[in-house]
Order: structure tokens, then C-alpha cells, then sequence
């Protein structure tokens, strides 16, 4: 039998889980440190996108933006699909759209609005805010910049993930994989990792104890070429 997958407002998801990450335009300041000129996340050749099979219906019928990813879209490193497919979980299709020159805002898949954060779930599986893609650290501007996050993003961000964790069990525990897999990552690196919390304040998270320490989300590390004495935007 397969997975349960339940029924999605598409609509109502997208609508309420809409407002920019940032005040500022962050795509145009990590595009300036991609060779190829575009934020890092809209860049094929980066990051492919995946979106619930439920949003594939409903943007497949209501914009051309988007085709199911084929791996010769990067034409630098064209991919054979089939590895990264067998990877992906069933539920989620890989996709590709027309590039960052013709976004639609109001059909971005669910990974464009959640990037670079997914819901961090503890090993005692409590859902207790944001985490990032650890692999994006060098690139993302907004990892470097964890205090412009806007408190709105954040209540969207757990008031989504909130709601399609209560109909969607399946779709907690691959959070709760995901988040494991974070531990892991930062476990093998001696350091702890910051979470933007549920209550509104950000905490570093011991990947060993996941005891967890509140900070001062400004005084946070920089990466990559966002760590410089120049970058103080
Ligand atoms: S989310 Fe990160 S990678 Fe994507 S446009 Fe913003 S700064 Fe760039
Ligand atoms: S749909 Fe827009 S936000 Fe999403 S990857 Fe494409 S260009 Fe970026």
C-alpha cells in the first residue's frame, strides 16, 4: 500500500505562507558571489526544487512556470535524474522552472518559500522552529543574517508547518530524518547549530545533549564571503 498522502489546499498554503523572508531583497545580495549572476537557491546548477505532488496539480494547471526536472537543465553539468530521483522521497517531485528572470512570486513551489529553512524537529519530537539547509552556509546570504529575519516569516513558517504536520504524519517524520541528519552533520563538526525558536527568540542547539542555549541572534557567525569586516549591511 502506499503512503498516506492527504488532500492540500494549495491555495490557502501558498496564501498564507507568502511574506518575504527578509525586508531586503536577499536574492541581490548573495547574487553577486554566484559566477553565474543568480541567487544561489534559483540557480539549477545550485539547488533543485522539490514540491508536495499536490502543488504539482495545481501548478501544472494554473502557470507554465514549472516542468519536472529532467538533470540537462544545468548545461555546464547536465545529470543523469534517475540517481537523484531513487533519493527523493515519493511524495516530492523535483522540479525546474523558467529561472529567477521570470518568476511568478504567487507560484513559487513550497521549497522556494521555506528556503533555506526547514521545520527542525528534536529527537524527543517536538517541532521547535527553524533550522537551515547546513549545506548552504557559504552561499546563502540569509544564513549569514539570521536577525533580519522578520518575526512575520517566522509565524507563517511554524503556523504552516503546524498545520501540515497535524494532517500530514508522514511529512513530520521526514522533518524529524532531516533534522537527525543536521545532529550528525554537526556532531562530526564540534559545533552547535542555531534555531530560529517557535517563541520568537533564537537558541543554539548542543547536537549531542540538544540542550539548548539562548543567544543574541546578531552576535551569530558569518560564512563564506558574508564573514568580512567590509560586509556590515
Ligand atoms: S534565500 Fe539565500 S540563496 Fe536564496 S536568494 Fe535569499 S540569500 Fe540567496
Ligand atoms: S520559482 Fe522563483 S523563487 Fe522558485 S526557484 Fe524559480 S526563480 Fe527561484
Amino acid at each position: 500500500m502506499g503512503a498516506f498522502i492527504p488532500k492540500l489546499d494549495v491555495a490557502s498554503f501558498y496564501q498564507h505562507f507568502d511574506v518575504p523572508i527578509t525586508r531586503e531583497d536577499c536574492g541581490a545580495l548573495c547574487s553577486p558571489h554566484n559566477p553565474s549572476g543568480k541567487p544561489f537557491c534559483c540557480d539549477i546548477c545550485r539547488a533543485v526544487p522539490v514540491a508536495y505532488r499536490q502543488e504539482w496539480d495545481y501548478l501544472s494547471a494554473n502557470t507554465d512556470q514549472w516542468h519536472e526536472w529532467r538533470g540537462d537543465e544545468c548545461t555546464e553539468e547536465p545529470v543523469n535524474p534517475k540517481e537523484m530521483r531513487a533519493e527523493t522521497p515519493e511524495h516530492l517531485l523535483l522540479l525546474a522552472c523558467k529561472g529567477p528572470q521570470a518568476c511568478q512570486r504567487q507560484y513559487r513551489a513550497s521549497s522556494c518559500r521555506q528556503f533555506p529553512f526547514f521545520p527542525y524537529v528534536t529527537d524527543n519530537y517536538r517541532f521547535i522552529g527553524l533550522a537551515y539547509y547546513w549545506d548552504f552556509e557559504p552561499t546563502c546570504w540569509i544564513i549569514s543574517h539570521l536577525d533580519r529575519v522578520t518575526d512575520e516569516y517566522r509565524r507563517e513558517f511554524v503556523n504552516t508547518y503546524d498545520e501540515i504536520f497535524n494532517i500530514w504524519p508522514d511529512e513530520f517524520e521526514s522533518y524529524a530524518a532531516m533534522s537527525e541528519e543536521m545532529r550528525d552533520f554537526f556532531k562530526e563538526q564540534h559545533r552547535r547549530f542555531p534555531v530560529l525558536h517557535r517563541n520568537g527568540r533564537t537558541v543554539l542547539v548542543s547536537p549531542v545533549s540538544e540542550r539548548l542555549q539562548y543567544i543574541s541572534v546578531a552576535r551569530l557567525r558569518r560564512f563564506g564571503p558574508y564573514d568580512s569586516k567590509e560586509e556590515q549591511r
